[in-house]
């Protein structure tokens, strides 16, 4: 999955003061874009070249020694030396570790950029010089980055697994049940609530399964097993999906080797190596 990089270590903590090195990476974001240089993240020597100076990169993270920059504004020299691709560009690369810090830049720099304001009074913020945060330069209050967590179940009836496709999606692949944990709700309650908003099942033996930092949409996805409790009629929220069905387990798509925890349980599943008891 997106997050296991070993023997790499992912090393999230701030440390604004640390001076980019010539060799050390820089994530520049537009829009829905990422700008390259080929198929990589420009270096920091790189960026020099095109005029950027250090007190324009934004300290991200360290992967092993090579630290993560953000680029705060693309400047037109930026734009021209090199090479524009769509943010998906980041998942495809080849390096290990490269998805994992495409993504968590990506979840950093949607954060740094609706925070260039304060909720509370409208003033401009400013980064704060010991925390990874926003402060406001008029009222003082700080903004810290956002994780919105949301679940993943797959629901079986012994050799069969619920599997849905979205509606909003143009060419959706098959997924499991998800959805966002509200304010003031257990995560097992949301679990139980989305099975029942999604596709209208009962579920019980709701087994935790692991959890995913997943950048790309700001979330923190939270996986789970269960099994359906009594009757297995499938009622679909049409709002939401475009197909929801039972899926025999040899019918199930394989995606082997995928990077997100919806596909890696499919994968399970279908391999038989989902819990039994
Ligand atoms: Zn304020």
């Amino acid at each position: 999955m997106l997050q296991e990089i070993a023997p790499h270590q992912y090393h999230p903590e701030y440390m604004p003061d640390a001076a980019p090195r010539d060799g050390d990476l820089v994530c520049v974001f537009e829009g829905r874009g990422v700008l390259l240089r080929g198929d990589r993240y420009p270096t920091v020597a790189e960026l020099r070249a095109l005029g950027v100076t250090d007190d324009q990169l934004v300290y991200l993270f360290r992967i092993d020694d090579v630290a993560f920059y953000l680029l705060w504004e693309v400047t037109d020299t930026v734009r021209e030396g090199l090479d524009q691709a769509p943010v998906d560009a980041c998942r495809r690369m080849a390096d290990p570790y490269m998805p994992l810090a495409g993504a968590t830049a990506l979840h950093l720099y949607r954060w740094y950029r609706s925070h260039r304001f304060c909720g509370c009074c409208g003033a401009p913020t400013a980064h704060d010089p010991k925390e990874r945060a926003m402060k406001c330069t008029s009222c003082g209050a700080l903004a810290f980055p956002t994780v919105f967590p949301a679940i993943v179940v797959a629901i079986r009836n012994g050799d069969r697994i619920v599997l849905t496709k979205y509606a909003d999606r143009e060419t959706p692949r098959y997924a499991l049940i998800a959805g966002f944990i509200e304010v003031g709700e257990t995560v097992e309650d949301t679990v139980r609530r989305e099975a029942m908003e999604e596709v209208g099942l009962r579920i019980k033996n709701i087994r935790y399964h692991g959890n995913q930092p997943w950048g790309f949409s700001s979330n923190l996805m939270i996986g789970f097993w269960a099994d359906v409790d009594g009757d297995d009629t499938i009622t679909m929220d049409r709002h939401e999906l475009k197909e929801a069905v039972w899926m025999e387990r040899e019918n199930v798509p394989a995606t082997p080797g995928a990077h997100d925890l919806t596909h890696t349980m499919m994968e399970l599943f279908r391999l038989g190596l989902d819990p039994k008891d």
